[in-house]
């Protein structure tokens, strides 16, 4: 039998108590704005390298995003600007169980990005030369190949983008491991602490508010995910950002069909550690909440919302309202927005849902009998380019920004927190972050839109 999706069942990870941090260290070298996997994984390479850092989380550490995602892990389709911090990234993850002793999940099944056409086929082919120039082991398979690569589907492709060393991890696990490695190296991990603001001395930074107290330090990372925006406007600094709502399904353990994932126009799929899958709805299902932001940064936005059209629905509900009522300023001594809302937490869309039953019993006939027991939705942001934002704010000395990971942000994620370490220190991650800078949303540099979200 299956089960009709029910709705917004949430799991262990997000709906957990949060607990705040008895006070809050007086002083760091650096203070970290967000306990996304963005955040830990900074932190963590800051750590190793002894350098005193505190992050403040105003929920619970991988309560948005970071703990709601597919769990994908690849290289393939990525855009060029990333591609070098991604390899890093791959690397880390590949050596990470080994390296702490933690279980992440990972593991490497390979990514396939199906063609339901030849015409299809071909456009994937037109990656193929960007696989060489990064020695990457991405191919074209074609159906007959294919076929040997699943088990019990009915559906036949003509072919696929495939990468065989394209991994996965598990997001309930990994960023929670991440943090707790940090923590064991010396960093503080505070969880229930909202950070309210800044305060400078000179032009720069000189401490970080928090509602449990004040740190003092000469270097903040904000790594706020979808509240970045928030965060820097409050600073009077403009960061584009807008979000994008995803549902997702989780499958009791089921029949094999594969081993790694695979994106298809009707399914995105998942072979996840406990035997289920993790699946959502390929070709769309994600719905763009509209907020004054979408007015106040649609002209950035066009070439994204165009790419995005077919996939993303636009929606007016509350989260208008609540955006206009947000203040774009307030006393650091009263509640801030971020204490307002702890976590991010969206209902799923049910006709999503319904659609990811439909789509799956199509394409995966062999999971018709497996029953979806879990389903959630997430708040992707991204950027007009929908590539990240990573940076030192030249206009506030002492701020940095590592944000608008646009919806791939859990795989390049430890490399982006080795590179940001590197900023925030001076030591050379070897990656250059030039082509992350947030001026270029401003310095008239053409908007150059990465594949799609
Ligand atoms: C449905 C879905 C599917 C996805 N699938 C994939 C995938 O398969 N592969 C992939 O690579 N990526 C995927 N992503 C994207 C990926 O999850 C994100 O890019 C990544 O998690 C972003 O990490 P982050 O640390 O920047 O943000 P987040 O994980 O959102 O963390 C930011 C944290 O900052 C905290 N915060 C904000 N403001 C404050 C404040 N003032 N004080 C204290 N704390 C604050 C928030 O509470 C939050 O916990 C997916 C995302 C979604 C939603």
């Amino acid at each position: 039998m299956t089960t009709e999706p029910q709705g917004n069942i949430v799991s262990a990870t997000w709906s957990k108590t949060i607990e705040p941090p008895g006070q809050c260290p007086a002083s760091a070298d650096v203070v970290i704005i967000g306990g996304g996997i963005i955040g830990v994984a900074t932190a963590w390479f800051l750590a190793q390298d002894g350098v005193d850092v505190v992050l403040c989380e105003k929920g619970h550490i991988a309560g948005e995003q970071s703990s709601r995602n597919w769990g994908w892990i690849r290289k393939q389709g990525r855009d060029i600007r990333e591609l070098p911090m991604m390899i890093q990234s791959h690397r880390i993850w590949r050596n990470f169980e080994e390296e702490t002793g933690e279980d992440v999940g990972y593991a490497e099944g390979g990514c396939y990005y199906l063609a339901a056409t030849e015409k299809a086929v071909e456009n994937y082919e037109s990656w193929i030369p960007t696989a060489k120039e990064f020695e990457l082991d991405t191919r074209v398979i074609q159906g007959g190949e294919l076929t040997n690569h699943f088990e019990n589907t009915a559906q036949a492709w003509p072919g696929a983008l495939y990468t065989a060393s394209d991994g996965r991890a598990e997001p309930h696990k990994a960023t929670l491991a991440i943090a707790r490695v940090a923590s064991r190296l010396g960093a503080s991990i505070l969880s229930g602490c909202a950070v309210r603001g800044i305060e400078t001395e000179a032009g720069r930074v000189s401490s970080v508010v928090t509602e449990h107290g004040t740190i003092k330090t000469s270097a903040v990372l904000c790594a706020a995910g979808a509240w970045s925006s928030t965060f820097c406007r409050s600073l009077g600094i403009s960061l584009p950002q807008l979000k994008v709502k995803g549902t997702v399904a989780r499958t009791a353990a089921g029949p094999k069909i594969l081993d790694g994932q695979c994106f298809d126009k009707r399914v995105a799929i998942r072979r996840r550690q406990d035997g289920g899958y993790t699946v959502a709805y390929g070709g769309g299902g994600l719905v763009h909440p509209i907020t004054p932001s979408t007015f106040r940064f649609a002209f950035k936005f066009l070439p994204a919302l165009k790419q995005e059209i077919g996939t993303t629905t636009l929606a007016i509900n509350g989260d208008f309202f609540r955006e206009l009522a947000t203040p774009v300023r307030w006393a650091l001594d009263r509640e801030s927005p971020f204490e307002k809302q702890r976590v991010l937490n969206p209902a799923p869309s049910k006709r999503t849902l319904k659609i990811i039953r439909r789509n799956l019993n199509e394409v995966f006939p062999a999971l018709k009998n497996t029953d979806i027991v879990e389903t959630w939705a997430g708040m992707i942001e991204t950027t007009p380019d929908v590539v990240p934002v990573i940076g030192p704010e030249e206009s506030l000395p002492g701020f940095f920004i590592a944000t608008g990971l646009s919806g791939h942000g859990v795989g390049i994620g430890p490399g982006v927190g080795k590179a940001a370490a590197g900023m925030l220190t001076g030591k050379d991650s070897g990656i250059d972050l030039k082509p992350f800078r947030l001026s270029r949303f401003f310095d008239g540099s053409p908007i150059e839109l990465g594949p799609a979200l």
